[in-house]
């Protein structure tokens, strides 16, 4: 039986003032039967993961490097995630596979780092709009998938988020039936490149959910939960996600 996880991708926003968006969330889920994990800037990893207290909120990071220390000005191992307090990073996000041109091999080494270091990895794959209109969709998230899957994956050390890229911010939001299709299909591929623990591996769909839609797309077939973007940043939008989970 696969745990759903509600995870939150705060990108480049938040302060310590949005602390409090963290406390009210605690408190509207006291004891979740689900996990949750927030994903701050890095700067926040630490603050958030020691204001949470005994509650099973999980803290995790948008990024990682690859290596454990060197000359790598502005990244950050993740080692020195792990001692900020994360247990998680997201890795292979589509804003950094474009802004920062991360190929699926370099997403495949910060995985297998993360892991090393006992994180778990969050790997998303996702096709552009063009790609889904040429009909490339499934090729696109398979050999994405393939490339990125990390050294030491299972069913406790990695999780795949499908994130569309044109749903990503947009509001736009594929029909349950794609959803389903690219599930299903991860789900198989899984099986193929890791016999044994692709039952387990939690598949999350990420792309404008919000508390409106969550429960629909919670009921599709091989959706465990959710990467959620703009709609984690405050406990009003993010709470009844949560809630649509459990
Ligand atoms: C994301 O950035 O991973 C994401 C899914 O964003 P949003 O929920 O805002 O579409």
């Amino acid at each position: 039986m696969r745990r759903k996880l509600a995870a939150g991708n705060w990108k480049m926003n938040g302060s310590l003032a949005a602390m409090a968006e963290v406390r009210a969330l605690c408190e509207a889920h006291p004891a979740p039967t689900v996990d949750i994990l927030l994903c701050p800037p890095a700067t926040l990893i630490w603050p958030m993961a020691s204001m949470r207290h005994d509650h099973p909120l999980a803290v995790g990071a948008q990024d990682c490097h690859a290596e454990a220390k060197g000359a790598h000005t502005g990244d950050i191992s993740a080692a020195m995630l792990k001692e900020a307090g994360a247990t998680a990073v997201i890795v292979g996000h589509s804003e950094r596979r474009a802004d920062h041109g991360e190929t699926s091999q370099t997403v495949a080494a910060k995985g297998s780092a993360a892991i090393a270091n006992g994180l778990l990895a969050v790997v998303c794959v996702g096709e552009t709009l063009e790609e889904r209109e040429a009909g490339h969709t499934l090729d696109v998230v398979g050999t994405q998938l393939a490339d990125s899957l990390p050294e030491g994956a299972n069913a406790d050390t990695l999780v795949i988020a499908y994130e569309p890229v044109w749903a990503i911010g947009t509001g736009k939001v594929p029909t349950l039936e794609q959803i389903g299709e690219v599930h299903g299909y991860l789900r198989a591929q899984l099986a193929d490149h890791l016999p044994g623990d692709a039952d387990g591996i939690r598949l999350l769909y990420g792309g404008s959910v919000k508390g409106s839609n969550a429960a629909e797309i919670f009921a599709v077939a091989d959706v465990d939960g959710a990467l959620v973007g703009g709609a984690s940043l405050t406990a009003e939008d993010f709470s009844p996600i949560v809630s649509a989970l459990q």
